[in-house]
C-alpha cells in the first residue's frame, strides 16, 4: 500500500538528519478525503525535504495528484489536478506559530511519531474548494437525473413544454443566477 514510504515519521528526527522522503500514496487510504472524491483511483506523489533552520525543523517540498472531485450542482466529477507547494514549520506552542517565516504553516507535532497520510491528506484537502462547481454550467444529462420510461415519451414532453425553453434560455443569459442558493 505505501510501497516503501514509512507509516508514521519523526519529524524532528527526519529535519535532524535533512531526510527526503519521496514516493506514492494511494488516494484510496486518505479516509477524510474518500468521501468528496467522484472516484477515488489514483495515487499522490509527495517530495518532503526535511531539514533545520536554527531552532526551526522545517518540511518543504511538494504534492501533485489529480483529484475527481464531485460537482454539488450536478453531481458529476470535476477534474482537479492538485500541484501544491508544501512549507511546514514543526511546532508545538502558539509562541513557535507566531515566529514562523512567511508563508509556512504551523505542523503541530504533540507526540514523536505522526501519521505521513494525516500530514499529506490536511495539505491535500487545503487545496480543495469548499464548495466543488463546474466552472461553467453544469451538463446534466436527463438521462441521468430522470429516466423516462419510454424514449418517445421523454421526447414528447420536452417538446411540450415551454418552460424547459425558457429555462435554458435563462441559463445562457445569466449563468450564474440560477445557481445561487
Ligand atoms: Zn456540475
Amino acid at each position: 500500500m505505501l510501497d516503501r514510504l514509512p507509516r508514521t515519521i519523526d519529524p524532528l528526527h527526519l529535519a535532524d538528519k535533512r531526510s527526503v522522503i519521496k514516493g506514492e500514496l494511494s488516494l484510496k487510504d486518505f479516509g477524510r478525503l474518500c468521501g468528496m472524491l467522484f472516484d477515488t483511483g489514483g495515487n499522490v506523489a509527495i517530495e518532503l525535504h526535511f531539514s533545520r533552520e536554527g531552532r526551526l525543523a522545517k518540511i518543504e517540498g511538494k504534492i501533485e495528484t489529480r483529484l475527481q472531485l464531485i460537482c454539488q450542482n450536478c453531481l458529476q466529477p470535476i477534474d482537479w489536478p492538485v500541484q501544491a507547494p508544501v512549507r511546514l514549520g514543526v511546532v508545538n506552542s502558539l509562541e513557535q506559530v507566531d515566529r514562523l517565516p512567511p508563508d509556512f504553516e504551523p505542523l503541530f507535532v504533540e507526540e514523536e511519531k505522526m501519521p505521513l497520510l494525516d500530514i499529506v491528506e490536511d495539505e491535500l484537502l487545503l487545496n480543495l474548494p469548499q464548495y466543488p462547481k463546474h466552472s461553467e454550467a453544469c451538463q446534466i444529462q436527463e438521462t441521468d437525473s430522470r429516466v423516462p420510461t419510454r424514449p418517445e415519451a421523454g421526447r414528447q414532453k420536452r417538446q411540450d413544454n415551454p418552460f424547459s425553453i425558457l429555462a435554458n434560455l435563462k441559463n445562457q443569459e445569466n449563468p450564474h443566477g440560477s445557481t445561487k442558493k
